[in-house]
């Protein structure tokens, strides 16, 4: 999982940690994770993140995914391999 972050007054992409994003924005939301993960975007006064979309095979780097809806899995077209089911185990 990847967060990126970008100021608001220019928009520039950047990543960053989610202890960061926790210590930045626990004063407005409860569980900042939480929301990242349920709504993929999430904002403070002065900053966003997002949740960047898993893109890139964790094996092989290759960016050619057929994501999965029954398995919520994506596999690699290039070397077979499934992602690791990582939204299965972080999804409740
Ligand atoms: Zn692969």
């Amino acid at each position: 999982m990847k967060i990126i972050k970008t100021f608001k007054d220019t928009e520039n992409w950047f990543e960053t940690t989610e202890e960061e994003l926790v210590a930045k924005t626990q004063d407005i939301y409860p569980n900042p994770m939480q929301v990242l993960k349920d709504v993929g975007i999430i904002q403070s006064m002065w900053a966003i993140w997002k949740l960047e979309e898993r893109d890139e095979c964790n094996f092989c780097g290759s960016t050619d995914l057929i994501y999965n809806q029954s398995l919520l899995d994506s596999s690699c077209q290039e070397c077979g391999e499934w992602q690791e089911g990582e939204l299965l185990t972080k999804t409740k």
